[in-house]
């Protein structure tokens, strides 16, 4: 079980919200709220949790609300994130990181140097600083919990069991929006047609990356760094039901896996209260109604960003900052009706052979990071304006 002091990052959000659900009523203080422009939403928290610090987007919103709430220190932009995360620096508590975007990497890395555990949600931080969290981790007393349902379902899986046990692990994942679509049927669909996942309902910026599977690209990348194992000890597979979330497979070829209904709350319960977990009854998983549990092999010509993904964690370096970013950049392109859907595969292709033979000397800073990041998500979003 975590802490009682929580500082949550993304608040507004599918997942911050579904964690003020598990929360609400319970013994936690929630210390610290970070969200980016829903004001209307962040009142409502305010209003019902009392939060000490508040980080919000704007410099103008950050001062309205200031005048509003007095006895609230405000916050805003990336200083006021960070601020969230490191809010009361000699208290103890946990981060739930539930931000979209590199923007989590930052409050992350701030969090682990003052010993806070992590509740991570935010895949983008361990897909582009997975080297430099590890290395943190190991020097702090921090514990990182994965929440994205795939890895908190194989931690809970493999706790208890030695690395070498392990024949492999599966990723499984729905397809999103279009898994019955030929390639060529994706050439014209649009925002909405990306946004209406059939399992999942989630933020935009993830949904969109469930149709393009990036999302299950970045997992493998996420995989990669939280479990420690080789790559090729990695899998995915299709399953659309979306019952099965995370499976082990042992050196004995059996198999576990972890099923519960298609629902964030399980796994947010489970990183909040470890085997403590009570379950809420409505998510009761009843066999007798499902009629199937159907699989089917990742068909990497059909989803070329999977492949990606495992070259880009093969060759490593700058490779997968390059693979988020340019994602980052080409779903808000999409999402703005800027780019097609097949334009956001085509500019992360681009990109990633455009780095692929790039030979790092060093390890890149944190600055540095956030510096390569920024310049390939404003090249992209340049090009893109001025055709
Ligand atoms: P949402 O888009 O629903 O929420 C994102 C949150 O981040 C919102 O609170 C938003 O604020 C806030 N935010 C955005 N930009 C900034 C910024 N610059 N500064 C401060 N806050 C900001 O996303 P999700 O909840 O769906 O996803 C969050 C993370 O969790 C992602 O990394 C996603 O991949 C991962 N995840 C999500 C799952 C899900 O079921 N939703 C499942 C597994 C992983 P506001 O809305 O106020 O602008
Ligand atoms: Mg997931």
């Amino acid at each position: 079980m975590i802490d009682k002091n929580i500082f949550l990052l993304g608040a507004t959000g599918s997942i911050g919200t579904q964690v003020l659900e598990v929360i609400r009523g319970k013994d936690f203080c929630l210390k610290s709220v970070a969200c980016g422009k829903n004001i209307n939403k962040l009142e409502e928290i305010i209003l019902e949790f009392h939060p000490e610090y508040v980080s919000v987007l704007y410099k103008d919103d950050a001062e309205m609300l200031q005048k509003k709430y007095p006895n609230i220190i405000f916050g805003y932009g990336d200083k006021g994130l960070e601020a969230a995360a490191t809010y009361k620096e000699k208290e103890k508590g946990t981060v739930i990181n539930a931000v979209v975007g590199l923007k989590g990497l930052m409050p992350t890395i701030k969090a682990i140097k003052l010993n806070r555990d992590i509740l991570l949600a935010n895949k983008e931080t361990l897909v582009v600083g997975g080297r430099i969290i590890n290395d943190l981790l190991k020097k702090h007393t921090s514990k990182l919990i994965p929440v994205d349902s795939e890895h908190n379902a194989i931690a809970r899986l493999i706790d208890g069991y030695n690395k070498d046990d392990i024949k492999k692990i599966i990723i499984t994942a729905s397809g999103g929006a279009f898994l019955n679509k030929t390639r060529e049927e994706l050439s014209d669909v649009s925002v909405c047609d990306a946004l209406n996942h059939p399992n999942w309902q989630m933020g935009s910026k993830i949904t969109i990356d469930s149709a393009t599977m990036v999302n299950k690209g970045l997992e493998v990348i996420e995989a990669y760094y939280l479990f420690g194992l080789d790559i090729d000890k990695i899998e995915t597979i299709i399953h659309p039901e979306s019952i099965i979330h995370g499976m082990v497979e042992f050196n004995d070829h059996s198999v576990k896996s972890l099923m519960y209904k298609p629902s964030m709350v399980n796994p947010i319960e489970y990183a909040i209260y470890g085997k403590e977990i009570n379950g809420v009854f409505e998510n009761e998983l009843d066999f007798s109604l499902l009629e199937k549990l159907t699989f089917k092999k990742m068909d990497y010509q059909r989803f070329p960003m999977i492949k990606l993904a495992y070259d880009v964690i093969k060759k490593g370096g700058i490779l997968p900052l390059v693979y988020n970013a340019s994602n980052e950049a080409s779903v808000e392109l999409f999402l703005k009706g800027k780019i097609k859907f097949l334009d956001i595969e085509r500019i992360i292709t681009k990109y990633v052979n455009k780095y692929f033979n790039y030979e790092l000397e060093n390890e890149l800073t944190i600055d540095e990071i956030i510096k390569l990041d920024s310049l390939i998500k404003d090249n992209i979003i340049n090009e893109v304006i001025k055709k």
